[in-house]
């Protein structure tokens, strides 16, 4: 029989995985094998808030607290029609903002910071959402995660990882970090994982824990990462 033909990538693939599956926490090479699996099962993964420029991003960011995306999708579309700039977000009354996107919950509280950062955003701004951290983290309703969203997303910026709930427990059932704390897990992240993968992988492990490393019941019998996770969460 004729030999089966493999790839020099398939065969260095194998190698890379076959000697991190030996290794634990963040070794270099179990984090390369980690990054591989992650690209061949989410190619292409990108932020699931539908938007069109780095103000709606900034404005679905700020809604997505505490709710899911496909909530906040069915939200924006009218939102967005209505406020289509910051200049119009800012001038817009606080009631009648909170009827608008009560669906997505803690509505009082998002109004008054998406009225205040769209006010910001105009005085301090000239109308641009900024492309700085610290300019970004002084808009009301805006901390590191969601400066990071948009930074990443919207500008290609890679200011750091973001880490939500989902980033939060994969990154913890992989033995990446040891930490509780979301800015001490993205620290621990920013030092294994290299800086031109940062935006990328926020949204692989984001898609990884929606879809297959779930906070109950991970269904790792799916996950393209078992051989490599000893977490005691594992089901098989
Ligand atoms: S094997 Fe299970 S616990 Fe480990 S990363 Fe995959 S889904 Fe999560």
């Amino acid at each position: 029989m004729a030999p089966t033909r493999v790839s020099k990538s398939r065969t260095k693939q194998a190698a890379t995985t076959g000697k991190a599956l030996r290794l634990r926490g963040t070794h270099p090479a179990r984090v390369q094998a980690i990054l591989e699996a992650l690209d061949r099962a989410y190619p292409g993964a990108t932020c699931a808030l539908h938007h069109r420029n780095p103000y709606e991003l900034l404005v679905a960011t700020i809604l997505s607290a505490q709710c899911t995306d496909e909530r906040v999708n069915q939200v924006t579309p009218a939102l967005f029609r209505k406020y289509p700039t910051p200049e119009a977000l800012a001038a817009a009354d606080q009631r009648e903002l909170e009827q608008e996107i009560r669906p997505t919950g803690f509505y009082r509280n998002k109004a008054r910071a998406l009225i205040g950062a769209a006010r910001a955003i105009v005085e301090r701004f000239g109308g641009e959402v900024p492309r700085r951290m610290e300019d970004l983290i002084t808009l009301p309703g805006v901390a590191r995660k969601t400066a990071n969203v948009v930074l990443g997303t919207a500008y290609g910026i890679a200011s750091g990882i973001v880490v939500d709930t989902h980033v939060q427990r994969v990154a913890r059932r992989l033995d990446l970090t040891r930490n509780t704390k979301p800015e001490k897990i993205e620290q621990d992240l920013m030092k294994i994982i290299p800086r031109d993968r940062w935006i990328v992988f926020s949204h692989q492990l984001i898609w990884h824990g929606r879809k297959v490393c779930r906070a109950r019941k991970p269904l790792c019998h799916e996950c393209v990462l078992e051989r490599l996770c000893y977490s005691k969460d594992k089901t098989v």
